[in-house]
């Protein structure tokens, strides 16, 4: 019989982006609906999910935190507007960790012990009851860490112009990230600096090329000297340093930003967020798009240096991309038609397996990822 009870709540979080938005619901299969349509409707499938054994509440979340559950399941739509995927790539995203716990507050409530993880994926659809999506259809959108799972939140996706794993990356949610931060939090003017962390993942490559393509000066850091290189090699960086190397951040900045920064790409906090503050130019603008070294932590590092939002009259505006979605039509546009001439590049790295999955998604929240991190989980 049926078990899969997942109904993400993530999905109606993340598709309206505020606390009070949480509608806890949890939906069970119909599994007599009578309308199923697709030749796998009723099959019995094996379907491995990954779940979270326990919420982490403090310090670094492990792989032995989630583990692979294996059950046997009918695949049977839930009533009207349904969709079935079988899914082919999952993404392993930053605050993926903020719902591995049980007490942040937070603008995404967290998974439930017990129950499939979930997030952005990319997925075939085999059951639709939803006018707009067919069995066959490639779709990107919210699932469940597993091989079958409903969808919500779908776009269609072809791989014509990029490979279809591009969409839980540069044309996903990370590019719009990206898109959203640039263009419209960090108020870009032509000649100006921005300084990029965590400079050569997901979100950081396609700040730094749409920053270059605007016409700033760029300089961004990472965690390697493979990282750096891939900056200046294949990003276009003017300007790129591996922070881990540097015992003293505020000279580095001076040394590769020596007027200044313009505009800061806000990805990793603390001390980093600490030592730019030194560095801002007047009037200069702080995009606050995470802070991915304190996920890990209780509590979170001191900022010494916030007094220089005054003195310099900086702005610092933290920001959500799903409050942005009337950029979307733009971002597609724009970002689809620079990599059709060959303006962008994108650098994924794909674990294989949906066992991997945890494995991947620790590493990422580690820095050993090489650009956006996803996993494979079966062929289109
Ligand atoms: P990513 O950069 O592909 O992967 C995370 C990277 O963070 C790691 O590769 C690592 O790179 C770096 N990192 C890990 N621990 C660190 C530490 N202690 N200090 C400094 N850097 C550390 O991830 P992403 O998906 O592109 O996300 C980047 C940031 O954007 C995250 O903060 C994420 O939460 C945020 N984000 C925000 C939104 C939004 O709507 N506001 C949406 C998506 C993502 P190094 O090897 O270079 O250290």
């Amino acid at each position: 019989m049926v078990t899969l009870v997942q109904k993400s709540v993530s999905t109606l979080v993340l598709e309206r982006a505020t606390k009070d938005a949480i509608v806890e619901t949890q939906v069970y299969f119909c599994a007599n609906y009578s309308r199923s349509l697709g030749k796998m409707a009723g099959t019995e499938v094996t379907n491995r999910a990954i779940t979270l054994k326990h919420h982490v509440d403090d310090g670094k979340a492990q792989e032995s935190d989630m583990e692979l559950v294996t059950t046997k399941e009918k695949l049977e739509l839930r009533g009207e507007n349904d969709v079935i995927v079988r899914v082919l790539y999952l993404s392993c995203d930053p605050y993926l960790r903020g719902r591995m716990r049980s007490n942040r507050d937070s603008y995404v409530p967290p998974f439930t012990p017990g129950k499939p993880m979930g997030g952005y994926g990319i997925g075939k659809v085999v059951l639709s009851s939803d006018p707009n999506f067919k069995e066959g259809d490639t779709v990107s959108g919210l699932m469940d860490w597993a091989d079958y799972s409903h969808a919500f939140r779908l776009t269609k996706v072809d791989g014509e112009t990029v490979p279809v794993s591009y969409y839980l990356g540069a044309l996903g949610m990370a590019g719009f990230t990206a898109y959203v931060g640039f263009f419209k939090i960090c108020e870009p003017k032509k000649g100006e600096t921005i300084y990029v962390s965590a400079a050569s993942g997901a979100v950081g490559q396609m700040v730094g090329q749409f920053a270059k393509l605007f016409g700033c000066r760029v300089v961004g850091s990472a965690g390697s000297q493979q990282k750096v290189d891939l900056l200046k090699s294949k990003f276009g960086y003017d300007e790129a340093f591996n922070y881990k190397e540097e015992s003293d951040l505020d000279g580095a900045l001076k040394k590769y930003c020596p007027g200044g920064i313009d505009m800061y790409f806000e990805n990793v906090g603390g001390q980093m967020l600490d030592a730019v503050l030194l560095n801002m130019k007047d009037f200069g603008r702080i995009a606050a798009c995470g802070m991915v070294s304190q996920y890990n932590k209780e509590v979170q590092d001191p900022i010494h240096n916030l007094g220089y939002t005054i003195k310099r009259r900086l702005k610092l505006q933290g920001f959500i991309q799903s409050d942005h979605l009337d950029l979307q039509p733009e971002f597609y546009k724009n970002v689809t038609g620079w990599f059709k001439e060959g303006k962008l590049q994108y650098v994924e790295d794909v674990a294989d397996g949906i066992e991997k999955a945890p494995a991947a998604l620790i590493g990422m929240l580690e820095g050993k990822n090489i650009g956006k991190q996803s996993v494979k989980v079966s062929d289109p």
